[in-house]
């Protein structure tokens, strides 16, 4: 699979090839479809929600330009698996803080994070379109569902300088890399994708 990802142009750094080589998919996936878990597809993870298909993550994690130490927000927990690759970036002393809707799936998570040995993740039930105020400002932010608009409280709680990624559009989303710098927010349209809908204040 990480060859396929490669080749296929969606893996290109060292470290992000490395994080896929070290994370095992198939901790994160349902036991019925764990002979699926190396196939470039999403899948579902029950509660109408899926994790998301491999080459989405890898785009998402070398837009995100993780680096060891980082403090990073994620809005969807769902499988752990994207929060894992993310972790895995920004270890030693980085931390992802994960934001889940579902409390079931935010055990689903917990659970899967702890058979991978991930101890650099903390997942919390709630209404991720407000962010995470307690843990506040994160040097990365991204959304793994899609939203209407770019949530406010989550520029408010990116660092100067961090970058955010988000899915934007219900049936049609658009991929926004947005980046603040010196106080100003650039950003720009990396290409279309699929993800769920956002459910909460700022979401559908
Ligand atoms: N990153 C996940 C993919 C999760 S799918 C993985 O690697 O498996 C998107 C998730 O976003 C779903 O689990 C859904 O329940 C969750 N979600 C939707 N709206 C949300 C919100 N407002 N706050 C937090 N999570 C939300």
């Amino acid at each position: 699979m990480v060859e396929y990802l490669k080749r296929e142009g969606r893996i290109y750094s060292k470290k992000v090839e490395g994080a896929f080589l070290n994370i095992p998919r198939e901790y994160f996936i349902p036991e019925e479809l764990k002979t699926e878990a190396y196939i470039d597809t999403p899948l579902s993870i029950g509660y109408g929600q899926t994790i998301s298909a491999p080459h989405m993550v890898a785009i998402m994690v070398e837009a995100l330009d993780l680096k060891p130490g980082q403090r990073v927000l994620e809005i969807g927990s769902g499988s752990g698996y994207h929060a894992a690759i993310v972790a895995y970036l920004v270890a030693p002393n980085g931390h992802v803080f994960s934001v889940e809707r579902l409390s079931e799936l935010a055990e689903f998570a917990k659970r899967n994070l702890e058979k991978a040995g991930i101890d650099n993740v903390t997942v919390e039930t709630g209404d991720g379109s407000q962010g995470l105020e307690k843990y506040a400002p994160y040097d990365r932010i991204y959304v793994t569902c899609a939203a209407p608009d770019i949530p406010i409280p989550l520029i408010e709680q990116l660092k100067d300088p961090g970058k955010l990624l988000i899915p934007v559009g219900r049936i049609y989303s658009d991929l926004y890399l947005v980046e603040k710098k010196k106080n100003k927010i650039y950003k720009k349209n990396l290409g279309g994708c699929a993800f769920v809908p956002m459910i909460g204040k700022h979401g559908y």
